[in-house]
């Protein structure tokens, strides 16, 4: 290997030195061990979030109240990576939110949302309200009759009238309905004839009914204009967007949260707890992989080495890491077994990379490092030893994230945003995640907090995947593979940062000057 410079140490020698010492992002030097000889934009994100399930971009959505309902899920997963929808709803409401994301892009739409001939119009108008939906396939039974979109009434001249009243009948429909034995048999094929047909219609939908008249699926129009304007979405081999979903530890109450989970379509479960290697995760996990082989599962948090091992063994499909170090927690001050972020990521990853390679375990399990992540470079640091870094307070600001924005008296736009193991939460539900019983004995591990509002997710995360691809060229690799195989075959070099050179890293000897950060 051509020596970059005789001062620095590849990781695995930075790390020994520092044995003993628990390290984070700013105390991180990385030098550049490569020329750099191709633009920013020719950097490839691509990663995979469980064993078997790729993204585009290597971050994940925390499943937290604040971050990870439907609205934001869909956002990311149209920017290439999946959220993970929180526990503190009732099963059913969780099991919709997994609906709703599998609904949104769905190619064929395969179990749409009808009415009955017979429904009051007001039933179109809540269902509107409370899925967005507008475009209602009007059924007797299973059988056709007639098509409801939200052109066709008015909620204040209609509100009295049934679906019957103003629907568009079926002998006006005729050019966008197709038989179903009329499309070629094979998936993708299929769905490229019916978005054909449908592009050359002057219509908003395609309906796809079978030989007796029932209705079989539908294509929209929007769903081909979403598919086009986002090439980086996820999707499932049924062209739905991807999503995970968390459950808990308590095996009671997941038997029945896991099987409605996976009914409503979900990609993959988080076993979502704070402290992961327990006996409680372990049946957990356990149960979900005897019952349900093809669901992956994310395995933790941990923060060690064996904690990291201790999942692949009871059957982990990908390995959270991080406990402590979340912008809400309070862990540190009320509990221990916690770690800095950077030596937690970096040992957890090459416990898995060298586990995994002993037993022969290919493709190796993904390390999910999380929390603690507020800029570009500190993911970039995370992304040199994991294989997804996930997000929680640089998503809660988020238009698509749950809650309203507020104005501070100073007239900055923020929004909330609190910890799974905020007191607060952990009443409506989260206190698993902290092995806690919820009763007035709780001891709260998270803050309850506002963050500065980030706009659009379709504005803001473009950023971020600029900042992440910038990381990648600055040492001069083109992905995260070949960035992983030079970190962990000893290639790129890294030094600790002394204090006085943080200070010297930061914005300093100015008399004043205007903020203007990516992360404003
Ligand atoms: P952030 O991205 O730094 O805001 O961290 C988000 C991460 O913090 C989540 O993905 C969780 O792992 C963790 N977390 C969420 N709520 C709490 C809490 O109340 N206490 C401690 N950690 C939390």
């Amino acid at each position: 290997m051509e020596l970059i410079d005789p001062f620095a140490l590849p990781a695995h020698e930075f790390f020994k030195k520092y044995s003993g010492e628990s390290l984070t992002f700013n105390d991180l030097c990385i030098l550049q061990p490569r020329t750099i000889d191709f633009p920013v934009s020719s950097v490839s994100l691509k990663s995979r979030i469980t064993r078997n399930i790729a993204i585009k971009t290597p971050l994940v959505a925390s499943p937290m109240e604040d971050v990870s309902e439907s609205v934001l899920a869909i956002a990311v997963a149209l920017q290439g990576f999946p959220a993970i929808i929180h526990y503190n709803l009732e099963i059913e409401e969780q099991s919709e939110q997994v609906r709703l994301v599998k609904r949104f892009e769905n190619g064929f739409v395969k179990d749409p949302i009808t009415l009955s001939p017979r429904d009051p119009i007001t039933r179109a108008m809540e269902l509107q309200q409370s899925t967005g939906i507008s475009t209602l396939p009007i059924v007797d039974g299973n059988k056709l009759v007639g098509l409801l979109t939200k052109n066709d009434y008015s909620g204040r001249k209609h509100s009295q009238l049934a679906v019957a009243e103003r629907m568009i009948p079926l002998k006006l429909l005729e050019h966008q309905i197709v038989r179903m034995e009329e499309l070629p048999e094979d998936d993708f094929q299929r769905l490229q004839r019916a978005n054909d047909l449908l592009l050359e219609s002057h219509a908003g939908v395609l309906l796809i009914v079978a030989s007796d008249g029932n209705i079989d699926s539908l294509v929209t129009r929007t769903d081909i204009e979403k598919s086009e304007a986002y090439p980086d979405s996820i999707k499932d081999s049924s062209k739905s967007l991807l999503v995970g979903a968390a459950v808990k530890t308590e095996l009671g109450e997941t038997r029945e949260r896991a099987a409605e989970l996976i009914k409503a379509g979900v990609d993959f479960l988080c076993v979502d707890s704070s402290h992961g290697n327990s006996a409680h995760e372990r049946d957990v996990l356990g149960y979900l992989k005897a019952n349900y082989p093809e669901i992956e599962a994310i395995y933790g948090n941990v923060a060690t080495a064996g904690g990291a091992v201790q999942g692949i063994k009871w059957g982990a499909d990908a390995i959270r890491v991080g406990k402590g170090v979340g912008s809400i927690c309070s862990t540190s001050q009320v509990s221990l077994g916690t770690r800095t972020q950077i030596t937690a990521t970096y040992s957890c990853a090459l416990a898995v990379r060298r586990y995994c390679a002993e037993h022969n375990i290919e493709p190796y399990i993904p390390v999910i490092s999380d929390g603690g992540y507020a800029t570009f470079s500190a993911i970039g640091k995370g992304l040199l030893f994991a294989d997804c870094v996930m997000l929680g307070s640089m998503l809660a600001g988020t238009d698509e994230a749950p809650g309203e924005v507020i104005y501070d008296r100073q007239g900055r736009k923020l929004k909330g945003y609190k910890g799974m193991g905020a007191v607060e939460a952990m009443l409506r539900g989260s206190s698993n995640r902290y092995d806690e019983e919820a009763s007035a004995g709780i001891v709260g591990e998270g803050v309850v907090g506002m963050v500065r509002a980030k706009g659009p997710v379709a504005r803001w995360v473009p950023k971020i995947k600029s900042g992440i691809k910038k990381c990648f060229q600055s040492l001069g690799y083109r992905d995260l593979e070949s960035l992983h195989e030079a970190v962990f075959n000893g290639e790129v070099l890294m030094e600790r940062m002394s204090e006085a050179g943080k200070l010297e890293a930061g914005i300093h000897d100015l008399a004043e000057y205007k903020k203007d950060l990516p992360l404003d």
